[in-house]
């Protein structure tokens, strides 16, 4: 070992409070534990790399102890994704490591979509118990960097040569390895000391049958209103009161029947005892980064890449247009004014769009989103500074205090009734339809990783959308 490797050894993780890593790294007892990360199996005509984490679950029990599986999001800009792009990661105690792998390879092998173009899994094994600090560190920038950046193979290579670990991809170009280690980082991410990539939330997800995979759903949706009535806030995006949808349940053929969201545990749970469906065929809790903001990098806007998400703060320089098919856009500048993006309010943001509207040249903002062609695609704003405009408006009369009425051109104001008169105009402050603070897309077009404004701290002014 170099010497320079033994000394960051010695370094203690500075961030030890994700419960995963805990559980990774207080277990009692001599058992090995292995990190298994899994990425790609689906494809848009079926599967769902969640599944066949569920099935392992259950298999993988009769080897040693199996923890709550982390469904982690990744990149939500990235061209060549499915759908959420997602990847899944397991913890397993077990002395059985060969076997593990095994079931875990053949598993991934009956279950996933390989001969979809562009479906390509990957398999990920760390040997968590073999992980020195160093290595965490390495794996935790990894698995950052997978939601906020774009990656290649050959960086989860790189990465992947410097870990106790080992690999599998079923196809030649084995995409799914980024997605696949950066998982299994996910117990780690709290080395990253960003408060973001710390927050966590869960999901608890229904199962169908196979054979009503491809068949529409079949679930109450007054149901579902009423388990949302139930456990909102401690559970969100179960429905989306302003269009009156339910929006737990996806529209794809894969095998997902519904998923419940929220921040506790006991709350999801009893969403699901309330909701009534079809059959369930299996249904299992997931840890998440979902809803947490965790893609967002806060930076100035001359540095701004495609494929990246962002926090920008800037003054609105243009104000709001509304094009064919309702989408909104106005532009923001840095405070020197010496770079600017087009935000974008696009349709499917539904109530939004009317907030966004009534932003003016002036106005100082924070816009959250993802930049694609340049153009931010807003999630949030944050209003923080409405510019004051003067208006001239007609004075009052001192005595009886109503409008005063124009006395002609340049000839100034008068009462009729009291006789009084005024040379100029009064100087009023423009009333303004909208108020500083957070605003958000509806539920129906949020991405999974945006935080919705309810999970925010409740000192800051937010106006949820429900
Ligand atoms: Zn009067």
């Amino acid at each position: 070992m170099l010497p320079q490797e033994q000394e960051q050894e010695q370094e203690l993780c500075p961030e030890r409070q994700n419960p995963c890593h805990d559980y990774a790294l207080s277990r009692n007892d001599d058992m090995p534990v292995l990190l298994i990360g899994i990425d790609d199996t689906d494809s848009k005509y079926g599967m769902c790399t969640t599944y066949i984490a569920v099935l392992l679950v259950k298999t993988l029990s009769k080897y040693g102890k199996v923890a709550l599986p982390i469904l982690m999001r990744l990149n939500p800009t990235i061209p060549y994704k499915t759908r959420g792009n997602g990847a899944v990661a397991l913890i397993v105690s077990t002395e059985k490591e060969k076997e593990v792998k095994e079931l875990v390879l053949q598993t991934v092998a009956e279950n996933a979509e390989l001969k979809a173009e562009g479906t390509e899994p990957g398999v990920v094994f760390v040997r968590c118990h073999e992980l020195r600090s160093y290595a965490e560190r390495r794996l935790a920038r990894f698995s950052a960097a997978a939601v906020r950046h774009v990656l290649s193979v050959e960086n989860a290579e790189k990465t992947l040569a410097k870990l106790p670990a080992e690999c599998s991809a079923f196809k030649k170009k084995g995409r799914g390895l980024i997605g696949a280690l950066a998982a299994t980082g996910f117990f780690f991410l709290g080395c990253c000391g960003d408060e973001r990539l710390l927050d966590k939330t869960y999901e608890l997800i229904a199962y169908r049958h196979e054979e009503r995979w491809g068949t529409p759903r079949d679930i109450d949706d007054a149901s579902v209103f009423l388990a949302d009535r139930l456990t909102y806030p401690l559970t969100w995006d179960t429905v989306d009161q302003s269009l009156r949808r339910v929006i737990c349940a996806p529209h794809s053929p894969c095998p997902i029947l519904f998923g419940i969201r929220g921040d506790d545990v006991a709350a999801i749970r009893k969403a699901y005892e309330v909701i009534r469906s079809e059959p369930v065929k299996m249904a299992q809790l997931f840890v998440t980064n979902q809803g947490t903001d965790a893609h967002l990098i806060e930076a100035k806007i001359s540095d701004v890449e495609n494929y990246h998400s962002y926090i920008l703060k800037g003054v609105v320089s243009r104000d709001p247009i509304v094009t064919k098919g309702g989408h909104v856009f106005f532009s923001l500048s840095d405070f020197d004014g010496t770079a600017a993006i087009d935000c974008a309010a696009y349709e499917p943001t539904k109530g939004f769009r009317s907030v966004v509207r009534k932003l003016r040249v002036g106005d100082v903002i924070a816009a959250y989103g993802s930049v694609k062609n340049y153009t931010l695609n807003l999630e949030k704003i944050e209003v923080l500074k409405l510019k004051t405009h003067v208006v001239k408006k007609n004075p009052k009369c001192d005595i009886c205090g109503r409008t005063m009425e124009s006395a002609g051109m340049n000839k100034g104001y008068r009462c009729v009734a009291c006789k009084t008169y005024a040379a100029s105009p009064m100087l009023a402050v423009e009333r303004r339809d909208i108020d500083e603070g957070f605003y958000e897309v509806t539920p129906s077009a949020r991405r999974h990783l945006s935080k919705p404004l309810i999970r925010f701290p409740s000192k800051i002014k937010v106006h949820p959308s429900r």
